[in-house]
């Protein structure tokens, strides 16, 4: 059986697993700083904690559940997608990307989706199993060793990859708590996003935790009937009680919302989508993310062609709506929003 993961637990578990082994308190703070801030990967680095409790651990524990298992650079090399093998023989993908002054990580929180977004190639694939806080982190941990040994830094984290976050809510909310963590990882909370398509009683919970951390929902279609269509959960979160939840979000905690929309040709991108999106949208405190449609192999239709996408930014910003069009990155190596499948990495 698999050896339960030392950054599944937060410090107060820690404190107690270290008590049971007859350890002093301080021995917490000592491990917590070796796994949060020197990011050592094998209990053998700890050289401020005695030999036989750093035996004792790693025969209780494992510091690192992932093995990478492939690695894919995008032409130009700013875009960076891994495939990690975690303990089970699941896998996940994570993808970094540098731009000139940020290096932004996507990280996934589930080994396939529940959701079925038609166009999303995780959804295609089905819904295998949730991961835990340690296995997110550890995306994370990865990433920020890497970018380290070049002298640079992970500036923002996006739970955007694979999965919906807010089907797997508490781990997803203990790693955010583990990342921002000021006696650890200390990552800014405001540069932290997480994605949903809108699980309502989640964005609800999530209101009231009353976080820094920014908020996204994944839109794609104005209307009910459309919306359905491409993200099946608009069946059971329907727009009309969904967009009254995310104001409430922007009046509770007076931080802009993010609406992410992917264009697709011929399907949601029309003037009049543009003018009902804006209709919905009106007097919120939020943003609209355009990005034209990436291919997945399953959905054969395909992303808006520039023109249009420019044309619906321009229709919005008549409206008054804020909107931006975000680049696409990596859709050669299938790092690109929606083409995440672990184990169907191919390229
Ligand atoms: S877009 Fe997000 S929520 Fe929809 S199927 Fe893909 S991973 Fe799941």
């Amino acid at each position: 059986m698999a050896k339960p993961l030392i950054y599944d637990l937060d410090f107060e578990s820690l404190n107690s697993t270290l008590a049971e082994l007859d350890q002093p308190p301080f021995r917490t703070q000592q491990l917590w700083e070796g796994l949060y801030t020197r990011l050592y990967t094998d209990f053998s680095q700890f050289s401020n904690i005695p030999k036989d409790l750093r035996d004792s651990l790693s025969k209780q524990f494992i510091i690192n559940p992932l093995r990478v298992q492939k690695s894919l650079r995008s032409q130009d090399g700013l875009t960076e997608k891994v495939l990690f093998a975690l303990q089970d023989g699941t896998s996940v993908e994570a993808v970094l990307m540098r731009y000139e002054r940020r290096n932004s990580l996507c990280i996934s929180t589930q080994v396939g989706c529940p959701v079925g977004c038609v166009f999303c190639a995780t959804g295609q694939m089905g819904f295998v199993r949730s991961l835990s806080s340690g296995e997110i982190l550890a995306q994370v941990l990865h990433f920020m060793r890497q970018l380290q040994a070049e002298n640079q830094k992970l500036t923002n984290i996006v739970y955007m990859g694979m999965g919906e976050p807010f089907l797997n809510y508490e781990a997803t909310m203990d790693s955010v708590r583990r990342l921002m963590d000021q006696q650890g990882l200390n990552f800014g909370a405001r540069r932290i996003t997480i994605s949903t398509v809108g699980i309502i009683p989640k964005i609800e919970q999530f209101t009231e935790e009353n976080l820094q951390v920014n908020l996204a929902v994944s839109l794609h279609a104005a209307d009910n009937a459309l919306r359905s269509q491409l993200v099946p959960a608009n069946r059971m979160f329907p727009i009309n009680k969904l967009i009254p939840v995310c104001k409430a979000y922007t009046e509770k905690t007076h931080r802009r919302i993010s609406f992410e929309y992917a264009l697709i040709d011929g399907v949601n991108d029309s003037r009049e989508a543009a003018l009902a999106l804006a209709g919905l949208l009106k007097g919120m405190l939020c943003h609209v993310n355009l990005i034209a449609l990436n291919p997945s192999k399953k959905y054969s239709l395909q992303g808006s062609p520039k023109a249009k996408v420019h044309a619906f930014s321009a229709t919005l910003e008549e409206q008054g709506i804020p909107v931006s069009i975000r680049l696409r990155r990596g859709v050669e190596i299938q790092a690109g929003c929606g083409q995440l499948a672990g184990a169907e990495i191919t390229a």
